[in-house]
């Protein structure tokens, strides 16, 4: 056994965290096991989780189904090249995809993250154009406060006004930029929702080669729900100027929203869409990048003839049959009633959050509960004090948010937000 102290100042002095510092007093805790909704840290307390490890969790850890699928693959095999070899985990994988999205959507790649997913899908529509004889048609369209990913793609579709777009400035593509949605999920989209992106395709499209966008949720931007009517608008809009669609589904993919994908909820389909997160439970990493015929097409009878991507560790044999168990278990589970049963959850129990000063709204969708604070959150002392709570919540900027997994109980639930509720309550005795 490692000394506990030596682990954590190893991990402290020499392995960088999401977006963290190298020498920081930032809380790291260290989980030892972890089964269904609970994690277990190293000095033996037990947290609720409420975040699902980024969206991605949704059957809770440790599954026993999940763990003998994989077990089983593992003994066949775990790693292949994907060039010029392929697998049943991966062409049984494409088949269940290609059932539940879509159905305009008939061609798969396997990636291995969410941003190289997005990568994948730019490049798509780059190659489209180029075949198609407009190879002008190299800018995106996309939306304030969206978030697409840490590549540099991504990053460059991503919300401008963060950090990241300020700091790399001159070596990210230059995109342009609509407006973020105001009309929120379950209004109307009026004509001054929609215009700033009908503006923007008129004066760009001839050098546009998609428009790019997360449907109805905006997930690490802000957490932000809104109008699917303004994704029908904007459906319409591509069609008339005759320019891609790209919908990131990562986040909001495989359930979360109380739809399989998001994009239902306008009953529009991307010409485009990436999946990953979710995909595999949580447990490795697999991303997917999917599109229409037309697409496919076009890039095959372009120059040079091939789609020109292709990762080393594309469509892990371990990977896709995590996809393909979690996919089953989602399908064969009553996941309409337990997301609809964790709406209600989520919004009986962060509901008297609304009773604080310092808070600014709460909003709830499907299996995601936001309480956003009108002002930003200091994360370590906000993060202790939800472990001393018992429950593990990672707040950022003014977000306190919650996206449990699809298993947990109501009484689990009721302390997770019973937390939320005594925490941000606790905040306004002492000043941010
Ligand atoms: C998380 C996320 C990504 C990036 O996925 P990674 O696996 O972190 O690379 C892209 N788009 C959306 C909407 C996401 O939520």
């Amino acid at each position: 056994m490692n000394d506990p102290d030596t682990s954590a100042d190893t991990d402290r002095n020499h392995i960088w965290h999401p977006y963290s510092a190298m020498q920081s007093d930032a809380p790291v805790f260290t989980v030892a096991s972890a089964h269904g909704v609970r994690l277990k840290l190293s000095d033996g307390r037990e947290l609720i989780d409420g975040m699902s490890s980024w969206w991605s969790v949704i059957h809770g850890y440790n599954h026993p189904l999940m763990n003998a699928a994989l077990e089983e693959q593992i003994h066949k095999v775990s790693h292949l090249m994907f060039g010029g070899l392929t697998h049943s985990p991966a062409i049984e994988l494409a088949r269940q995809l290609l059932a539940i999205t879509p159905s305009n959507l008939s061609s798969i790649f396997y990636s291995d993250s969410g941003s190289v997913a997005v990568e994948v899908a730019l490049k798509m529509a780059l190659q489209y154009w180029h075949a198609r004889g407009h190879p002008q048609r190299r800018k995106f369209i996309s939306l304030r406060c969206g978030y697409h990913g840490d590549t540099f793609g991504a990053m460059s579709v991503s919300d401008p006004e963060t950090g990241i777009h300020s700091l790399f400035g001159d070596a990210l593509a230059q995109n342009f930029f609509v407006a973020q949605p105001r009309c929120r999920f379950g209004e109307a989209c009026s004509d001054d929702d929609i215009a700033p992106l009908a503006q923007a395709l008129e004066k760009h499209a001839g050098q546009t080669a998609a428009v790019i966008m997360e449907p109805v949720v905006q997930g690490a931007g802000g957490v932000w729900f809104y109008s699917a009517g303004y994704l029908q608008q904007a459906r319409a809009l591509c069609d008339r100027h005759d320019v891609l669609l790209i919908l990131d589904e990562i986040a909001t993919g495989f359930g979360r929203t109380g739809k399989l994908f998001a994009c239902e909820h306008a009953t529009i389909a991307p010409d485009i869409m990436c999946i990953g997160k979710a995909l595999t439970g949580g447990y490795l990493t697999l991303a997917a990048t999917l599109t229409s015929q037309a697409v496919s097409d076009a890039i095959d009878q372009g120059e040079p003839g091939v789609f020109m991507h292709g990762p080393t560790f594309m469509a892990n044999p371990l990977a896709c049959t995590a996809a393909l168990t979690s996919i089953r278990l989602l399908l064969e589970s009553p996941w309409q009633k337990n997301i609809q049963r964790i709406e209600q959850g989520l919004n009986n129990g962060l509901a008297p959050c609304r009773d604080s000063g310092q808070v600014q709204e709460v909003r709830v969708l499907g299996a995601i509960g936001v309480v956003e604070m009108k002002q930003a959150v200091d994360m370590n002392s906000i993060t202790r004090a939800f472990v001393e709570a018992g429950v593990w919540v990672r707040p950022f900027g003014k977000l306190v948010y919650l996206m449990p997994a699809f298993i947990i109980s109501d009484d689990d639930l009721a302390e997770l937000t019973r937390a939320v509720v005594t925490v941000i309550k606790g905040l306004a005795q002492k000043p941010l």
